[in-house]
Formats: structure tokens, C-alpha cells, sequence
């Protein structure tokens, strides 16, 4: 049975009556709480932490966990474009919800079932906000290369070094950080939930971006961090493993919130062609603007499709790995494009900060850049094309 709901901006084909009402609440809340204080927020670099704290009342950041720890278990299908009215909206938090479900993922897909019951319900409750710790200043792409060290201590790790470019370092509740145990290359890392209140754990000041300025982006500094043993998710030596699985899921998300960004420049250059005369008549007549809004539009439907396929593979519980990369990677170029092109149907107006297109364009860079650039979607999607095929 289909069940149809039809959003301001998007009609979609949902699983189930309750995804319709869960969708309309959020775009509604999304309206009225988010998209009238974004471009406020982002000029001045203000973090929404209370809109993320009434999401998590809402219960959508425990969206895709279990029920048996309070989460929402909506399959992928529904929690992304939950995402993307969020990021069409406001990417920064878009962006906060995703990396706070990157940052639960660890826990809730590697963790025992003892540490589960002790920690999952409250870190998806909705008043706490987690972090994923991956990045550091020389190992970006190369993330296996990350050199924080975490020394057993009888009962403890003691990790030290420095993460770089975290979410929302500084001002999150937890952190699920990769940090070496051995120097076995790719082996020899482990993922710890760390307490964001850890004695030694400090961030730096958050980085001046290019964009999306209401998420803090910052460097988390470990020093000599008390880590309990019975805080690592996985095995010890697994957390390469564990990161790489976060990544998948994560870049649906940013798939997602890339979608959502793209629709937001689309609407406002569709708003403003029908609006705007010259030569007498609407701009969206012309066939070179309306030419431009039809490539627009497709390469929005096209990301929503892909992202969409990728994550019924995951809710279907298949390989859905290299999907993620192709939805990842498609999605965030199109949001590249199409916003690019929303500044050129604004003209000039589209160059001012009068209008929202400047701050879509810029925000939409970041998204091509986190979560493995897109030249490192494209090496996923090429491996994965060169084994045997299992079905991803
Ligand atoms: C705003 C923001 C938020 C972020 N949030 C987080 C977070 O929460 N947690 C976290 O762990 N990290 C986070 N990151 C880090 C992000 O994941 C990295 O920036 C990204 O993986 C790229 O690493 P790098 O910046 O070191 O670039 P580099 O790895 O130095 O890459 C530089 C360039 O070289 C290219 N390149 C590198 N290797 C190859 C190759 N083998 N083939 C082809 N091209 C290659 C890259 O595509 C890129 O164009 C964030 C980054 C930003 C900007």
C-alpha cells in the first residue's frame, strides 16, 4: 500500500501511515523553527544547540535506533528524507543530526548489549549530542594514518593527541573517537566513547569556514584523557572497521542533507524567475533560464532517487556500501551545481546576502569535502566495481 504525502516542496511515496504524519511534523517544524533563523544564526555563527534539543524532544535523534532503547527504529528510508526537510530548511543542522547518528553508530551497531543498555537510551534521548572523532591535521583521506594514541593503564586507556575538524568539538556530550592501541597500520586502531566531560579533553577555537558557520567545526585535544577499558565499541584493533561502517551509513546522510539543500536553491531560483521581469515578461520564460531550472530540478530528483535506493538496500539489510558512495557523491555535486546555478537565475540579487542563494552556494562546498571527499567516493565506488559482485 502506497501512502502519499505531499510536502511543500516534495510529494513522496512513504512505507506507512505514521512516516506521513512524522514528515509533516517535521517540515512544519522545520518552517517555523529552523528556516526563520538560519540566516541569522550563520552570519553570526550561532550554534542552534536549543533547536537540536527540541528535535531530540521530538524524538528525531534517536529516528533510526531500536525501540528497546527509546529510538524512533524508522528504517533508513524515512530518517533520510526526515534529514533532508531538515537540511532543506537549515544545512547546519541537518548536518548536526547526521553527525550525531554517525556518532551513536558505533555503540548501536558494535557495542555489547551490557554497553548498550548502559548508554544507547540516553545518547539518543534527545538532550545529549555526540561527536565522531576520526580526522586528524596529517590524516585526512588517509585516515588510517591517525596517530592519537590510547595506552592501556590497568583498567584504563590514556589517550593523547589532537582530532581534527570535529563536529561539533567542544560542544558535544560524547565523542566516539579511533585512536591507535598498536602501530598495526589499519589494525591497530580502536574506537572508545569518550565522556565529553573527561578530565584533559579540551577543543580549540572553532575554525572561520567558507560556510555553515552555525556548526562548529574544531580541533578536540586529548590530553593524557582516563579512558575506561569497558568504553571500547568493538574489538580492540576493530576500530578502523568500525569507522569505515559509521561512513557508510553517515554518507547517506550527507546524501541527504545535500538533497535537501539543492531543493532549498531550486525553489528560491523557481520563486524568484516567475517573479522577476525583463524585457517585459517573467525571466522563467525564457528558455535559457527555464532550460537551466528543468537541469536543476532533474539533478535534485535524480540525488533523491539514488540516495533513496541505497538506503532501501540497507533497510533490506544488503551491501549498500558503495550505493552510499554514488548517492553520496551525486547528491553533494548536485547541490554544487545547482545551487552555483540559483545565484545566476538571481543575477545580481543572487550575489547579495538580501537573498539566501549566496549562503546555499557556499554551504554547499563542505559537502563535497566531509565524509570522504568525492574523489574518495569515486575510489570506493571504482574498488567496489573492480571485485566479484556481491550485490552493492
Ligand atoms: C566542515 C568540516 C567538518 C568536518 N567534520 C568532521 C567530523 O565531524 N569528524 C571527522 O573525523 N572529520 C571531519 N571532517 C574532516 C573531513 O572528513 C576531511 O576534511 C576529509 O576527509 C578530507 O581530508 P583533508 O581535509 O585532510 O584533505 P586531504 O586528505 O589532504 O585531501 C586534499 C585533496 O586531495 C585529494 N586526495 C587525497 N587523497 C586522494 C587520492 N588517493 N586520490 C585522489 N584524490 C585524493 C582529496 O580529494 C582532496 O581534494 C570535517 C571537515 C570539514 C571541512
Amino acid at each position: 500500500m502506497v501512502h502519499v504525502w505531499k510536502g511543500a516542496s516534495v510529494t513522496r511515496l512513504m512505507p506507512t501511515e505514521e512516516s506521513v504524519d512524522l514528515m509533516a511534523m517535521v517540515e512544519d517544524f522545520a518552517s517555523r523553527e529552523l528556516a526563520s533563523r538560519a540566516s541569522d544564526d550563520e552570519a553570526s555563527a550561532t550554534f542552534p544547540r536549543d533547536a537540536l534539543a527540541a528535535l531530540g524532544r521530538l524524538g528525531i535523534l534517536g529516528l533510526p535506533f531500536d525501540a528497546a532503547y527509546g529510538g524512533g527504529e524508522q528504517p533508513y528510508e524515512v530518517t533520510l528524507q526526515v534529514l533532508e526537510e531538515i537540511a532543506r530548511a537549515w544545512l547546519s543542522v541537518g548536518i548536526s543530526v547526521s553527525v550525531h547518528y554517525l556518532s551513536c553508530f558505533a555503540l548501536a551497531n558494535f557495542g555489547t548489549e551490557e554497553q548498550r543498555e548502559r548508554w544507547l537510551a540516553d545518547m539518543i534521548a534527545g538532550d545529549l549530542l555526540g561527536a565522531y572523532c576520526l580526522s586528524e591535521s596529517h590524516s585526512g583521506s588517509d585516515a588510517a594514518a591517525l596517530s592519537t594514541r590510547a595506552v592501556l593503564d590497568g583498567d584504563h586507556y590514556r589517550v593523547s593527541g589532537t582530532k581534527a575538524w570535529i563536529t561539533h568539538g567542544g560542544r558535544a556530550d560524547f565523542y566516539s573517537a579511533m585512536v591507535r592501541t598498536s602501530d598495526d597500520g589499519a589494525r591497530g586502531i580502536t574506537c572508545l566513547l569518550v565522556d565529553g566531560g573527561s578530565k584533559g579533553l579540551s577543543s580549540a577555537t572553532p575554525e572561520h569556514k567558507m560556510g555553515a558557520n552555525a556548526s562548529p567545526t574544531a580541533q578536540v585535544i586529548f590530553d593524557d584523557v582516563r579512558v575506561p577499558v569497558d568504553r571500547v565499541m568493538g574489538s580492540v584493533g576493530g576500530g578502523f572497521t568500525v569507522a569505515l561502517a559509521a561512513l557508510d551509513a553517515g554518507r547517506l546522510g550527507i546524501a541527504a542533507c545535500g538533497v535537501g539543500l539543492a531543493q532549498a536553491a531550486l525553489d528560491a531560483a523557481t520563486a524568484y524567475a516567475i517573479e522577476r521581469k525583463q524585457f517585459g515578461r517573467s525571466i522563467a520564460e525564457f528558455q535559457g533560464v527555464s532550460f537551466l531550472l528543468a537541469d536543476m530540478a532533474t539533478a535534485v530528483n535524480a540525488a533523491r532517487a539514488l540516495y533513496l535506493d541505497a538506503a532501501r538496500l540497507k533497510d533490506a539489510g544488503l551491501p549498500f556500501g558503495s550505493m552510499a558512495a554514488m548517492a553520496k557523491l551525486a547528491a553533494t555535486d548536485a547541490a554544487m551545481k545547482v545551487t552555483t546555478d540559483a545565484v545566476q537565475i538571481l543575477g545580481g540579487a543572487g550575489y547579495t546576502q538580501d537573498f539566501p542563494a549566496e549562503r546555499y552556494f557556499r554551504e554547499a562546498k563542505v559537502l563535497q569535502i566531509v565524509e570522504g571527499t568525492n574523489q574518495i567516493q569515486r575510489m570506493v565506488i571504482g574498488r567496489a566495481l573492480a571485485q566479484p559482485r556481491t550485490g552493492s
